[in-house]
């Protein structure tokens, strides 16, 4: 966080996070004590420790992240909670996990071998691959890896997968998934971990219940009003978007018909156009794709985005001068609330959501909003 004056900036409303959590909350059996806090790549964008410690706040079981540098970094800043590193550890990091009291997926039968040897105060997170084929044990070896760690004293807190469907119009590869988790957990018997997940946020919003055994859910785009797809934004009744990206308005003028805008004269105006430009550019999350393509809010009013989007600024069409009521310092809003939703930005710019909110610039400031209570 800088404190020189910013003409771009990146905004979380917390108050946005929190009332996600307690909406989603609410359908989970169990509560927010049966929620995973996914706050991977920095919260999807949005901080990952002021929105760690809203859904510490809120009740959230465990956080989780993708890579053991974003757990160190929720250490530092002081979030005891429980965590877990989504990633495959290489067994030399597992002394860093136990150091730093964090949560490890077992991935493999090596890894389960390493957890015994180098640290197994490392509660363990068996993971079986149903079929996302990204990581995990095969459904056949997961329940010897689970004795192997519990008769080796390690806990095992949970056995778990990922699906590869979840927010496929048609979920039916979701159910073959289940089947073959189903009988690793069958397998196991008495010996089953007290846990299971299986659902990501799309699971959890779209899709019935996949098991009747006591599950967390993994939380992750839900959580940040964010959605995967078109049908996701339908099925996200009532979730709030969280993020703002803003860029003001650092220059006016009036081009004459016939002349271009930008790099490589992609735009010409047909006729005299007010353009404005934004102190905004694809080295701070504008895609680039969005040349000629996207569009962005300026006082409730949508503008396009003309010419291609540069490094560090992005001009955007006003029209026919005299027209838009728009001056030197005002707010255009490039995705959030004001403005086209990330959802939308990202359409045109061919990716999802998750992209777009992950991929701002590290010289982006951020602000986090109070809470209005
Ligand atoms: C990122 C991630 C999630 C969260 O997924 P969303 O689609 O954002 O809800 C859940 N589980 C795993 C393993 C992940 O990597």
């Amino acid at each position: 966080m800088t404190d020189a004056p910013a003409a771009l900036w990146a905004e979380t409303d917390l108050g946005a996070i929190r009332h996600n959590l307690r909406q989603l909350a609410g359908a989970v059996p169990g509560g927010p004590g049966r929620v995973m806090g996914v706050v991977k790549a920095d919260a999807y964008g949005h901080g990952a420790v002021p929105v760690a410690r809203v859904l510490v706040e809120e009740g959230a079981e465990v956080l989780a992240v993708a890579k053991l540098p974003e757990a160190a970094e929720l250490r530092r800043s002081g979030v005891e909670a429980r965590v877990l590193v989504l990633a495959a550890p290489l067994p030399e990091f597992l002394p860093a996990y136990e150091r730093l009291g964090l949560e490890a997926v077992v991935s493999s039968a090596e890894v389960a071998r390493a957890v015994i040897e180098a640290a197994p105060g490392v509660a363990a997170h068996v993971k079986v691959d149903t079929g996302m084929h990204r990581l995990g044990l095969a459904p056949a070896d997961a329940p010897a890896a689970v004795r192997q760690l519990q008769a080796a004293g390690v806990t095992v807190a949970a056995l778990w997968t990922h699906l590869a469907t979840a927010d496929a119009a048609r979920p039916g590869f979701v159910l073959e998934q289940v089947r073959r988790f189903d009988a690793v957990v069958r397998d196991l018997g008495d010996e089953a971990p007290p846990l299971v997940h299986l659902a990501n946020g799309p699971a959890h919003v779209r899709l019935p219940p996949l098991t009747s055994r006591p599950a967390l859910v993994r939380l992750g785009g839900v959580l940040y009003g964010l959605a995967s797809d078109r049908a996701m934004a339908g099925a996200m009744t009532g979730l709030r978007p969280a993020l703002r990206l803003v860029a003001r308005v650092v220059h006016l003028q009036t081009v004459d018909r016939g002349e271009s805008v930008s790099y490589g004269q992609t735009w010409t105006a047909e006729r005299p156009t007010r353009i404005a430009t934004l102190a905004i550019g694809y080295a701070d999350g504008l895609p680039r794709a969005l040349s000629n393509r996207g569009e962005v809010g300026i006082g409730g009013a949508r503008y396009p985005i003309v010419g291609r989007v540069c490094m560090d600024m992005t001009m955007v069409s006003l029209g026919a001068p005299g027209g838009a009521p728009v001056g030197v310092g005002d707010e255009a809003v490039v995705f959030g609330p004001g403005g086209p939703s990330a959802e939308d930005a990202a359409r045109a710019a061919g990716t999802i959501s998750y992209e777009l909110a992950t991929q701002i610039g590290a010289r982006v400031p951020r602000r986090v909003l109070a809470e209005g209570g």
